[in-house]
């Protein structure tokens, strides 16, 4: 719970993650890193959705890959079956970014629109970036996400383009510009507590969390993005408030500390069975 909004996160995929994917660090140094955090010898990268049931809305902030799903991926339509949800039942899909990995769950496996009574939210630069009039530009991995990007342009009259700000009761935009030119997270905020549930901030948060200069190579301005992902850092070790993060490991949600060096360090949330005075938010 943050205060009376329900949040759940959803386990949508794991998959794999070559560290040629990543840019500001050589692959060996990456793998050093990655070494030094026992995480075992493959780097994957988590996906995840979060459910949001608040007053009337039923919100998922992400979509997840879509697609067949299997043991591994394309989880998000099982997972909501089992949580007792139709699709019809989602009111609002608030995307952080129209990459394939947070945009694809729209999709549904007949090629329809996943979710026929929500409203898909997302940052009006992200229009202008993937149904203008041509490709973003001639880097591969954006040619493939325009690619994608292509295939729900059909659900274009379900969009509502927004910029920063309050969205509705509870719920925020925050640009964070870089990863692509909408890339947005949403702060959950109820009765003082707070969820800042920031998309694509990490997608490999063992090394990027303690180092935010690395970046991947699908970030749209590299330099943009670092320095959204440090604001995001920052400001939420200011705030001390919980983040979850569509890459973060699930169950996703911790807080973020400064370490002695230019990074910072991500403190996992502690779960309870349930909710427990003492798991309030510290301030
Ligand atoms: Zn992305
Ligand atoms: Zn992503």
């Amino acid at each position: 719970m943050i205060g009376d909004a329900r949040v759940t996160v959803i386990l949508d995929s794991f998959v794999d993650f070559p560290f040629e994917l990543l840019i500001g660090a050589s692959p060996e140094e990456s793998k050093e890193l990655h070494d030094q955090s026992l995480r075992g010898p493959t780097a994957f990268v988590t996906v995840n959705c979060f459910l949001v049931e608040s007053g009337s809305a039923t919100i998922l902030i992400d979509a997840g890959i879509g697609g067949t799903p299997d043991a591994a991926s394309g989880r998000l339509p099982k997972e909501l079956e089992n949580l007792g949800l139709r699709p019809e039942d989602i009111s609002h899909v608030c995307l952080t970014h129209l990459h394939a990995d947070h945009a694809g769950g729209i999709v549904s496996m007949a090629g329809q629109s996943a979710f026929p009574h929500a409203e898909y939210v997302a940052h009006r630069e992200e229009k202008a970036c993937w149904f203008g009039s041509r490709p973003p530009a001639n880097n591969t991995h954006l040619l493939q996400q325009y690619e994608f990007a292509q295939t729900i342009r059909p659900f274009m009259q379900q969009f509502k383009w927004v910029g920063a700000g309050p969205l509705m009761p509870g719920i925020e935009m925050v640009h964070l510009p870089g990863h692509t030119p909408g890339h947005s997270g949403y702060r959950i905020t109820s009765n003082n507590q707070c969820l800042f549930i920031w998309g694509d901030v990490v997608h490999q948060p063992h090394l990027q969390i303690p180092r935010p200069d690395i970046g991947v190579a699908f970030d749209f301005d590299p330099d943009l993005a670092a320095e959204s992902r440090r604001r995001a850092l920052r400001e939420s070790e200011a705030n001390c408030e919980i983040i979850g993060g569509m890459h973060t490991d699930f169950p996703a949600l911790g807080r973020i500390r400064g370490n002695d060096r230019d990074g910072f360090c991500f403190v996992p949330h502690v779960w309870s069975p349930a909710v427990s005075p003492l798991a309030q938010v510290l301030k």
